[in-house]
């Protein structure tokens, strides 16, 4: 951890470890919130180790989803997210509502949901699945005729070029990947020429199209490693700029577009953090009735994976 911490960061380390707690950052969070986390990752791999820790209280440091993909593997623990408003416009494109009727149009179909969604519709769900095992978890479903991908085309067309398997994707996309445009990609491409481009599946298929790699955020982070890549032009949200300039002095990353920031990723402040911890406010906490179901579609996706 960076030992040049304000007083304000020093300030919520403190109350951490007063409340028995641990702070949990996703890569897209602001780049002072990921300098104090105890945790940095993609919204799983921060649930999972949130699972694996002693601590009594999870800070969430994302997104209303993420807060609940805690509460759904540590039910005991007390989960925070600091701003309570903090949603994903990606998720809201589902309600269950609507997944049941689509489950009734097509009986036979298997309902593989992207992480980036609900608890509540992760409970109607067979599999849940990331970015980065989408493909191996619909390939494995060898029983179902179709399947339904939800709640991100993009991703979902992605997949099906991957596989010989049937897809219908829903029509949700996350505002922040769908708005890269392929002319912009290839007019930074034509200014950078020597940089290689790297996107993340969430983006519109003509510009995956333009990638040399497509990944998860963790992907495109390990990918920006290898000492092939100097130069990275980056398609994905902005936030993980900072990781990937702090892990790689002396490389070039450049957003694919200046657009391309989630306002929800940068809701939460120090100070939200601070307040949070300090009163134990905001709690996320997933009702039995709806985090079983939730945990067996999670549970499901970990045994294939
Ligand atoms: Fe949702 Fe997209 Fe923001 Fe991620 S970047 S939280 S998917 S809107």
């Amino acid at each position: 951890m960076n030992m040049n911490l304000t007083a304000q960061q020093l300030e919520i380390r403190d109350l951490l470890r007063e409340k028995d707690a641990i702070l949990l950052a996703h890569y897209y969070q602001r780049g002072e919130i990921q300098d104090i986390a105890d945790i940095l990752g993609d919204s799983l791999a921060l649930s999972m180790e949130a699972a694996r820790t002693e601590a009594r209280v999870l800070v969430f440091a994302g997104v209303h989803f993420m807060a609940e993909s805690a509460s759904i593997l540590s039910p005991d623990k007390t989960v925070l997210l600091p701003k309570p408003d903090a949603g994903c416009p990606l998720a809201d494109t589902i309600a269950p509502e609507a997944l049941l009727a689509a489950k009734q149009d097509h009986p036979r179909t298997a309902v593989v949901t992207y992480i980036n969604s609900s608890a509540a519709i992760k409970a109607l769900s067979d599999v849940c699945c990331t970015s980065a095992n989408a493909v191996k978890i619909v390939n494995s479903l060898k029983d179902a005729e179709e399947i339904l991908m939800i709640p991100d085309g993009n991703l979902a067309r992605y997949v099906s070029g991957k596989t010989d398997r049937k897809i219908i994707p829903w029509g949700g996309s996350c505002p922040i990947h769908d708005r890269l445009a392929a002319a912009e990609v290839l007019a930074m491409k034509a200014k950078h020429p020597r940089a290689v481009f790297a996107a993340h599946p969430e983006c519109r298929p003509e510009v995956l199209a333009l990638a040399d790699y497509v990944g998860s955020t963790t992907g495109i982070i390990r990918y920006a490693g290898q000492d092939s890549v100097t130069e990275m032009l980056v398609g994905t949200e902005q936030g993980v700029l900072h990781q990937l300039r702090k892990q790689n002095p002396g490389k070039t990353f450049i957003p694919a577009s200046e657009q391309m920031l989630c306002e929800d990723m940068k809701r939460i402040t120090l100070m939200d953090i601070r307040d949070s911890l300090r009163e134990m406010k905001h709690v996320v906490k997933v009702p039995d009735e709806v985090r079983i179901p939730a945990k067996r579609a999670l549970d499901r996706m970990l045994s294939l994976s």
